[in-house]
């Protein structure tokens, strides 16, 4: 199913559709066949691997990005962090003052944050009892100043997949609203990523990011994908040198060595499970959430004693109990085997 052509033009803010992008003579020479002494950025000639600017097209890391994925160059951009995209995404299509965003809570704070950066109203729909979306009340908020509806899944902090038909659904059906399905925890789901359906929903842009599973949240590599239009818009305002020469020679180092993810993923995984069950045995527990994540989602009887006794402990989790649906619940990042250990000992102990 291919959605009908969508003008992403009208989408954008008007300064950003007339913008004429910065350009480095980095991008103007690119494909130029010769050898090239570079004296137009005043970098300092001397040689130390890091004098020079970084690639801004991050072309290298791009195609090997795009192998491993399976997806055209031209439909990937990289941003210092998944947040960097995020917020090129809001002042790309989101006029001040004027326009609005969806988001599905509880979820990532982090959209409100760039909501209210951007001076962006937001209009907060509720899940579900199952962390679901409620698709009604989502065609209900939307206007004709909504531009952006933000789904996160797995959902952070509730830890599950959003179901793949409301999502399909809604896409079809809110097709003058750009989608933005945030992947960060993608990877330790099993579930095929939405970056397969951006080439048939002009509407969707979905974000990945290096740091959770790849274990790279200290490299700040956020990705990506959509249809070529909508790349090449956010473009026009990245920043060009976003992403450092470290940056890019590491990420690139680290995908095409591929070793290691696979069982380090196993064992988070496995790791998972053992809390998962330690958990249900510790009285003060309540409930464990599903979770296609690297974290549970777990309502105890008093979520800020317990976080208080677990800090007293020397372990630092994170108390969601102000987040709507997240009365006295803590969300538990999935360590080592020995922190596991450690934190179900805490557990034990602490009454
Ligand atoms: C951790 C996280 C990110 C990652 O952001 P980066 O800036 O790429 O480190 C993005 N979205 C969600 C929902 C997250 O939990």
């Amino acid at each position: 199913m291919k959605t009908e052509k969508l003008d992403i033009n009208s989408l954008v803010r008007d300064n950003i559709a007339g913008l004429k992008p910065y350009s480095s003579a980095k991008s103007e020479f690119k494909d130029f066949k010769k050898d090239l002494i570079f004296l137009d950025a005043n970098e300092n000639p001397y040689d130390n691997g890091m004098n020079r600017y970084p690639d801004p097209d991050q072309t290298d890391l791009k195609e090997v990005l795009s192998k491993i994925k399976g997806i055209s160059t031209n439909n990937i951009l990289f941003g210092n962090g998944s947040d960097e995209i995020l917020d090129m995404i809001f002042r790309v299509f989101c006029e001040p003052k004027r326009d609005n965003i969806i988001i599905n809570v509880p979820t990532f704070g982090m959209y409100k944050v760039l909501a209210d950066v951007n001076d962006i109203k937001y209009k907060s729909v509720l899940l579900t009892d199952e962390f679901q979306l409620d698709k009604e009340s989502i065609i209900r908020q939307v206007d004709q100043n909504t531009k952006l509806i933000f789904i996160c899944s797995p959902n952070n902090p509730t830890g599950n997949l959003i179901k793949k038909e409301d999502i399909l659904n809604l896409l079809a059906k809110l097709n003058k609203v750009i989608f933005v399905i945030d992947e960060a925890y993608i990877d330790f789901s099993g579930a095929d990523s939405w970056l397969n359906e951006v080439n048939n929903f002009n509407n969707l842009i979905v974000t990945q990011t290096l740091s959770k599973a790849y274990g790279m949240a200290g490299l700040r590599l956020g990705i990506c994908y959509a249809q070529s239009e909508i790349i090449d818009v956010l473009k026009k305002i990245k920043m060009p040198y976003n992403v450092n020469v470290l940056s890019q020679k590491k990420a690139i180092f680290e995908l095409v060595k591929d070793i290691g993810l696979k069982e380090e993923l196993e064992q988070i995984i496995a790791n998972k499970e053992i809390l998962k069950n330690e958990l249900l045995s510790i009285p003060f527990v309540q409930k464990i959430y599903p979770s296609d994540s690297n974290f549970l989602l777990a309502k105890v009887d008093d979520a800020d004693k317990r976080y208080q006794q677990l800090l007293q402990e020397q372990i630092v989790v994170r108390n969601r109990t102000s987040e709507p649906l997240c009365e006295n619940c803590l969300r538990f990042t999935i360590g080592t085997k020995e922190e596991t250990k450690e934190l179900i000992k805490a557990l034990k102990t602490i009454n």
